[in-house]
């Protein structure tokens, strides 16, 4: 009966928003997959930027299995042990004193804009009301959180739009600074840009951004939803750069594959959010609650940050060998598990095809824009899965080059 299901069932059932693979992985185990066929991929998409402890992972099982058995769902009524356990823990190893869970990450972002709002409302005035982001970014597909991000093609067609958001151009302090001023109630931005490309933020362009922040009174919210939960090696990426946001948002790896997403932020700021502003039904679920802090308890050790950082550079390493192998990169950017291999000019416009490629070569990567290639394999992949995966990404390169 199952079978009789393929991706030709998809066009007839599906709303046409996507175009997946006609591979159906059906099994995954650590950083390996199996699809309906029998055959066998090293998963260095890990979903996307997802499945940080990789598939099946033993912690996680347990956590989901034990908490199915006790309690499900609850609804904000009532709070509940799993959700209390997490925020304790988040806001123990964080900047931030409060947590609000959703269930992803345009949600997460969807409850910090409006808080910025709500914040700069309340302390400020309704003046206060615009919002500075960069584009590029990528925030969500919620129509307010495609408007704060930075790739017009998600907003097309999509309007009217909320108003009140500007963009302006990542790592360009000059032009930031025209934009800037005491109407700003919140400057977005992502560490490194996801999707629009695995691009890093220049550390002096951050520092020079948190300083104008604090001149202007507003807000710097920090979207970690890609970047968090120990994805750069560190816990949030902002521990890595000697700047602390106000909010920071998070989703993707926080769940290791189970849908949920959280926003953090300082007490003063939280108290916006009074009671009947905002809301979610699922959110703060019990059964997300409790495998996230299965995923939390395995990746906030030094012994994994540093594991992160040792086998970001062998992968960095691996990659850069392939592209001068075969002049396919003009380099690798990112940090930790998520990495970006720049196409070269000759390749500029073809990342999909390194995707066909690696898939019929039992290897799984991701694109980040038509550009680039993106790796965001699991923290815990081991060195053998990394050497089996290059050398079938190379096997596939050879072939796509020849
Ligand atoms: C994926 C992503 C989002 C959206 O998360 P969803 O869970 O798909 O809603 C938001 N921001 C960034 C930086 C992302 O990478």
């Amino acid at each position: 009966m199952s079978d009789s299901y393929t991706r030709a069932t998809f066009d007839e059932v599906m709303v046409p928003n996507y175009n997946p693979s006609e591979i159906l992985p059906e099994r995954g185990e650590g950083s390996r997959v199996w699809d309906q066929n029998g055959n066998e991929y090293v998963d260095f998409a890990g979903g996307i930027a997802v499945s940080i402890l990789g598939h099946n992972h033993p912690g996680m099982v347990k956590a989901l299995k034990d908490q199915a058995d006790k309690i499900w769902h609850l609804s904000n009524v009532f709070t509940n042990k799993p959700a209390l356990e997490l925020a304790d823990k988040l806001t123990e190893a964080t900047f931030a004193d409060k947590v609000f869970f959703a269930n992803s990450g345009g949600e997460a972002n969807e409850a910090a804009f409006k808080l910025a709002r709500r914040y700069a409302h309340d302390n400020f005035g309704p003046e206060k009301s615009e919002i500075l982001s960069f584009s590029k970014s990528f925030h969500g597909r919620t129509l307010f959180t495609v408007c704060v991000g930075g790739q017009p093609k998600y907003t097309e067609g999509f309007e009217p739009l909320p108003g009140g958001i500007l963009h302006t151009e990542y790592n360009n302090i000059e032009a930031f600074k025209e934009l800037i001023s005491d109407k700003t109630c919140a400057v977005v931005m992502e560490p490194i840009q996801g999707e629009g490309g695995i691009i890093p933020a220049d550390p002096e362009f951050v520092k020079q951004v948190r300083e104008l922040c604090d001149k202007h009174n507003a807000l710097l919210v920090f979207d970690e939803v890609q970047t968090g939960f120990g994805r750069t090696g560190d816990l949030y990426a902002y521990m890595g750069m000697g700047v602390t946001p106000d909010i920071l948002t998070t989703a993707k790896s926080m769940g290791g594959g189970f849908p949920i997403g959280a926003m953090l932020t300082t007490t003063k700021i939280a108290a916006s959010l009074v009671p009947g502003t905002h809301g979610s039904t699922y959110g703060g679920n019990p059964l997300g609650c409790a495998v996230s802090l299965a995923v939390l308890d395995a990746i906030n050790t030094p012994e994994m940050m540093t594991a992160v950082k040792e086998k970001s550079a062998k992968i960095q390493s691996g990659l850069e060998a392939i592209g001068e192998k075969y002049g396919v990169f003009s380099g690798v950017r990112g940090k930790g598990m998520l990495l970006g291999a720049v196409l070269s000019d000759e390749w500029k416009g073809k990342a999909r095809k390194f995707l066909e490629a690696g898939w019929a070569n039992g290897v799984m990567c991701l694109v980040a824009g038509a550009d680039v290639v993106r790796f965001a394999p699991a923290a815990t992949i081991t060195e053998a899965d990394i050497e089996e995966g290059l050398a079938r990404f190379d096997k596939a390169i050879s072939e796509l080059v020849s």
